[in-house]
């Protein structure tokens, strides 16, 4: 399901799908284009994202013109949304690369539908600036790997992700991180995320 909300003003908020929020100038300069076409203003949003103000006869053209800079309209509801990442090897702070390993994560998971949202974060290093812990699956890097955590989430009842695994390098992330939906999707009563399934059942089962 893409990202197309309308608002209380009626202007309907499309949500470019921007992996670990990183966008080359060329595609920039696009989503100015079709800010400026619509609504004439643009949000940045927590899960990294440009959202796109306009009216509810510009969307075509706003999905037309992103697929021009190989970009698209980013996923919401029950899907996997766009993988979050940090600045990676560009911090100083790094010791993984958050921001190339949460965009090759997007390329494989990002829109797969899901019986409920499921989000993913990953950080470079132990100061977790994507806040790993609070997503359905998160990943804090350290000189040896990967920490994996999950069962995390946001909003009204917000819960910590727990710890399932250490020390996973880069390459195995993928392979993991299908594990773990297909653990997910063999335990979920089909309207879980995978928080609900760790309070019903524990972390135990996802390691
Ligand atoms: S999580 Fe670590 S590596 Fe990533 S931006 Fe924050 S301080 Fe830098």
């Amino acid at each position: 399901m893409e990202c197309v909300i309308k608002q209380t003003n009626g202007t309907m908020a499309v949500a470019v799908g921007t992996p670990a929020g990183v966008v080359t100038g060329e595609q920039l300069a696009k989503i100015a284009e079709l800010v400026k076409e619509g609504a004439g203003v643009a949000k940045f949003t927590t899960g990294q994202r440009i959202v796109i103000l306009t009216s509810a006869d510009k969307v075509q053209a706003v999905r037309d013109g992103l697929a021009e800079v190989g970009l698209k309209i980013g996923p919401a509801g029950k899907t996997i949304r766009n993988v979050k990442g940090c600045a990676g090897s560009l911090c100083r702070y790094s010791v993984q690369d958050g921001m190339k390993d949460a965009m090759a994560l997007d390329k494989i998971f990002a829109g797969r539908s899901m019986p409920a949202a499921l989000k993913i974060a990953v950080s470079g290093c132990p100061r977790n600036c994507m806040e790993a812990q609070s997503n359905d699956i998160g990943f804090i890097g350290t000189p040896s790997g990967y920490k994996v955590y999950v069962g995390g989430r946001g909003g009204r009842k917000q819960v910590l992700g727990q710890m399932i695994k250490e020390g996973v390098k880069p390459e195995e992330m993928p392979a993991l991180v299908e594990e773990i939906i297909n653990k997910y999707l063999s335990s979920t009563n089909g309207k879980e995320r995978i928080s609900h399934v760790v309070q019903r059942l524990g972390a135990e089962i996802f390691k």
